[in-house]
């Protein structure tokens, strides 16, 4: 465990190191909301991608390789979720684990009366407590580039490893973990979300958010960075409370007829 102004100084000195050009036209590339910040938020999202970079490792599966450009295509995208954190590297999260496209994962389930049922599940993207995240690369590119909508593989994994901090992704991140006024409304946000979805109704993000509540609040994250006007549109209340949880206000720097 290393003392915290040891840690700090560490990671002032990587910060004021200078930021290579190339990782810029990385971050230009594959992380268009980079376009947007301004001088101030530009200059604290590399001095953040600098020190991600300096203290978490990355790992290639499946003959994945790992560039710049993946490093640094990831580490921007967190980096923009934690833009209002300063201080804040996902303590528990040391190792980024990428798979050239989807990936299966075995899952299994005891049966009742001895046994197991085992099968495989399609996924683009999970986060481990005990420290590993696991991205599929296109999707880190599409979410980047902001082509698919308000999805985000990693803005999602990034809201599970904050709501992890403090034990189980239960949607409910410390910051506003001692606020029972933010839970409750969380909740009732919730309630409202799986009606729209129970009338027909059209609803802002993916209906993958009904699953849970940590799920809920990983995909109307992906939405809040994503395409904030849409979720502002959606449930202002909604948006109010990630606004409160991220502290930033991604909507008053989106224009708000995005290009693709
Ligand atoms: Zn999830």
């Amino acid at each position: 465990m290393m003392f915290a102004w040891l840690r700090e100084r560490r990671r002032r000195a990587i910060r004021d190191q200078p930021f290579p050009p190339v990782w810029n036209d990385i971050l230009a590339r594959n992380v268009r909301q980079t376009v947007w910040l301004d001088d101030d938020e530009r200059d604290r999202l590399r001095g953040w991608v600098a020190v991600f970079l300096a203290e978490k490792s990355f790992e290639g599966c499946r003959g994945m390789e790992i560039t710049d450009e993946v490093r640094v295509s990831i580490a921007g995208q967190a980096g923009l979720v934690a833009l209002g954190l300063p201080g804040e590297f996902f303590a528990r999260l040391q190792s980024v684990l990428v798979y050239p496209g989807d990936y299966l994962a075995r899952k299994s389930t005891a049966l009742e009366g001895g046994g197991e049922l085992e099968w495989q599940e399609e996924r683009l993207g999970e986060t481990w407590s005990g420290g590993s995240m696991v991205l599929s690369w296109p999707r880190v590119l599409e979410g980047g580039r902001l082509r698919d909508g308000p999805r985000s593989v990693v803005i999602h994994e990034c809201a599970h490893a904050i709501d992890m901090l403090d034990g189980e992704a239960d949607g409910i991140p410390p910051l506003a973990a001692s606020r029972p006024e933010w839970v409750a409304a969380l909740d009732a946000c919730r309630v409202r979300f799986d009606e729209a979805l129970d009338e027909g109704r059209s609803v802002a993000f993916d209906d993958y958010a009904a699953e849970s509540p940590g799920e809920f609040f990983a995909v109307a994250s992906e939405c809040f960075f994503q395409d904030p006007h849409r979720l502002f549109r959606f449930d202002k209340t909604l948006y109010g409370l990630l606004e409160q949880v991220w502290r930033q206000d991604p909507k008053a720097r989106v224009p708000l007829q995005r290009g693709k």
